[in-house]
């Protein structure tokens, strides 16, 4: 067992030794296993030593899952991936607590943590309304032939996941991958693997899945790698970053062309018109930048203001800024946390040190690391920032706002927002709805939300356009990245 101390008390947890593999946990095949210690980012202290998967566990996760495609599973009709999909949710619901503290020790407020597994729950009980409603299409008899299309599922399927969302992104994944009846091998990031690991757990307790359809591997680019070269793994949903993102796909096309998603970064724009309600936006527009400490894709990092709205709106921005309470995740009190580890810590400062020495931006708020111990960065906005500076065109991943000078016209500012090889995510804040459809038509992104923002459903589909990816997550359209389809002509 191993403990989490929180601000209710103690939690405990079963000790995950090893990949999850065939229904149990098991020691790594690896021929030198390594044990990745993971530090609570926000005392430095150890949480605990996981040991990481390597390519052998990656071999023999793919025998499992391929004799469950061919056993036990291949035989559940959509009734049953239904029920086990519900039995899924049930069992995360019933758990929500210890999951809650799991992903808060990586660095993120409870409060937002407590969403995140609601959402989760929310995710597999969408999907079980899907495991039972596949269905292809029927074509009208032409002369003596009839067609129709079925759909199947992929097969053995590589989901490999970002740190940001641990459970959540694993979840937008697993849950429709399985409603089309496919296997799967999760790998979740090496620096948040323990909720999913516990998601293992409790598959292999409370529910009827079969052995062998959920594997976990732990582990970081060895065992990313492995799965992405791998010739009996039909399919690869990636979420993560542009660069890794593009081995992805080049491992995909190398190996056996298997079918791959990208759900990547972006560089989100933020457009305020001067007829919007302030109050509303600044608030939206804090959300956009600020949930999970800006270690969001869709983290809406570039502000657009109309000209004349900007003084009023950056001083109700900068007071809703000094309202946060930066302090220990795994406490209620406070509702900002750290960046997930040091190597992100060092990354998002280096951001900051450049932009306040090169000359490309003032700084408004925030700017420095809180505290001395623990991977805290205070809430940051650079205003006045120039099209061409760093912070304007890179994805920083962390708690830092760029707000660009102010435009003049509908035009003009749209032409801004789409200067960016991203296309994930945007925001508009307008009260004319006909200015908002010409937004919403105009702007190069995957989505667009108008008077509110990072409100995620999972009946919607989810995913970027340009260098932000392809293929959808959530939503009807992602069943489509787990089944095949297969045209039928039957003379009669
Ligand atoms: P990352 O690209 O460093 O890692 C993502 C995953 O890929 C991890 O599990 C990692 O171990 C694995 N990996 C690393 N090298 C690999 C390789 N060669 N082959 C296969 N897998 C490999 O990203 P990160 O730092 O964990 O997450 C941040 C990035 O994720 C940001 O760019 C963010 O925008 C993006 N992201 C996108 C979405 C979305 O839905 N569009 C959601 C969350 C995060």
């Amino acid at each position: 067992m191993f403990s989490i101390k929180t601000s209710k008390g103690p939690v405990s947890f079963t000790r995950f030794v090893g990949p999850f593999i065939n229904g149990k946990f098991q020691p790594s095949l690896a021929a030198k296993p390594s044990r990745k210690p993971l530090l609570n980012p926000c005392t430095e202290e150890l949480l605990e030593n996981v040991e990481e998967a390597g390519p052998e566990d990656v071999d023999a996760a793919v025998k499992s899952a391929q004799a469950a495609l061919k056993g036990p599973w291949k035989n559940f009709t959509g009734r049953k991936r239904r029920n086990v999909l519900l039995e899924i949710a049930q069992a995360v619901e019933q758990n929500k607590w210890n999951l809650t503290v799991l992903e808060a020790a990586c660095g993120k407020p409870l409060e937002e943590a407590k969403f995140d597994i609601e959402e989760v729950v929310e995710c597999f009980r969408y999907f079980a309304g899907h495991a039972d409603k596949l269905h292809g299409q029927n074509f009208a008899t032409e002369d003596n032939h009839k067609s129709y299309t079925v759909r199947k599922p992929v097969g053995v399927c590589g989901l490999i996941t970002s740190f940001n969302y641990p459970l959540v992104l694993a979840a937008w994944k697993i849950a429709p991958a399985l409603a089309c009846g496919n296997a799967i091998i999760l790998k979740p990031a090496p620096q948040t693997p323990l909720s999913s690991l516990m998601l293992g757990e409790l598959i292999a307790k409370h529910t009827d899945l079969p052995h062998g359809v959920f594997n976990v591997l732990p582990g970081g680019e060895a065992v990313g790698s492995a799965i992405v070269n791998h010739k009996d793994i039909h399919k690869c949903s990636f979420t993560g970053s542009g660069g890794v993102g593009r081995k992805v796909m080049a491992g995909a096309a190398q190996s056996n062309l298997k079918k791959v998603t990208l759900e990547l970064g972006g560089k989100s724009p933020l457009i305020v018109f001067a007829d919007a309600d302030l109050d509303q936006a600044v608030e939206d527009v804090f959300g956009a930048i600020f949930s999970n400490m800006g270690q969001n894709c869709c983290a809406g990092s570039r502000l657009f203001l109309e000209k004349g709205i900007e003084t009023d709106f950056l001083k109700k921005l900068k007071a809703r800024v000094e309202e946060v309470k930066i302090g220990d995740t795994l406490d209620e009190a406070y509702n900002f946390g750290t960046m997930v580890d040091r190597v992100q810590f060092e990354r998002v400062m280096n951001f900051i040190e450049k932009a306040k020495k090169d000359g490309d931006s003032e700084l408004l708020v925030g700017g420095k690391r809180y505290g001395d111990k623990g991977y805290f960065i205070e809430p940051t906005i650079f205003h006045n920032v120039k099209e061409t500076a760093m912070i304007a065109t890179e994805e920083v991943f962390g708690p830092v706002l760029s707000v660009m000078k102010p435009f003049s016209s509908l035009d003009e500012v749209l032409e801004r927002a789409n200067a960016t090889p991203y296309g994930l995510a945007s925001g508009v804040w307008t009260k004319d709805l006909t200015k908002a459809e010409h937004c919403v038509q105009e702007l190069e992104t995957g989505v667009t939300w108008v008077n509110c923002y990072n409100l995620c459903s999972s009946h919607l589909p989810f995913g970027g356009v340009k260098a932000s990816g392809f293929g959808k997550d959530l939503g009807a359209e992602a069943l489509d990245g787990y089944t095949t389809v297969k045209a039928v002509t039957i003379r009669v």
